[in-house]
């Protein structure tokens, strides 16, 4: 009975004998070190099987994928907040311009009042 491998690097597929189950060749290729899975129904060794390998790295690339959606997603919001906020602090400027403009009133307002009394005084 034989195992077959694919080559990680060249995609060579090969044959070997069962008794390399779980052990490491090197790909005729490619030089690649390669481990070969136990045969079916044998479950004593460190590698994993194909398709095991690959669904792990699928899996690794989507919580990949799903880091740099959420690193996307929290810049939106930071722009979104510092954006929310220049328009706050415009909000109180333009109030503070209203007040400070009421005030300048009333300060030209009472010095015209005393230099009015001042005057009528004379
Ligand atoms: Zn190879």
């Amino acid at each position: 009975m034989s195992i077959s491998y694919r080559c990680p690097t060249c995609g060579r597929i090969g044959e070997v004998d069962d008794d390399l189950a779980g052990q490491r060749i090197n790909c005729p290729s490619c030089e690649t070190e390669i481990g070969i899975a136990a045969a079916p129904g044998r479950d004593d060794d460190d590698f994993m099987p194909l398709a095991e390998l690959q669904q792990a790295r699928r899996n690794e690339t989507f919580a990949e994928e799903a880091r740099a959606d959420q690193t996307i997603e929290w810049q939106r919001e930071l722009l979104k907040e510092s954006r929310d906020q220049s328009a706050h602090l415009k909000k109180i400027a333009d109030n503070t311009g209203c007040i400070f403009i009421i005030l300048a009133i009333w300060f030209f307002l009472g010095i015209a009042a005393v230099v009015m009394s001042i005057v009528g005084a004379w």
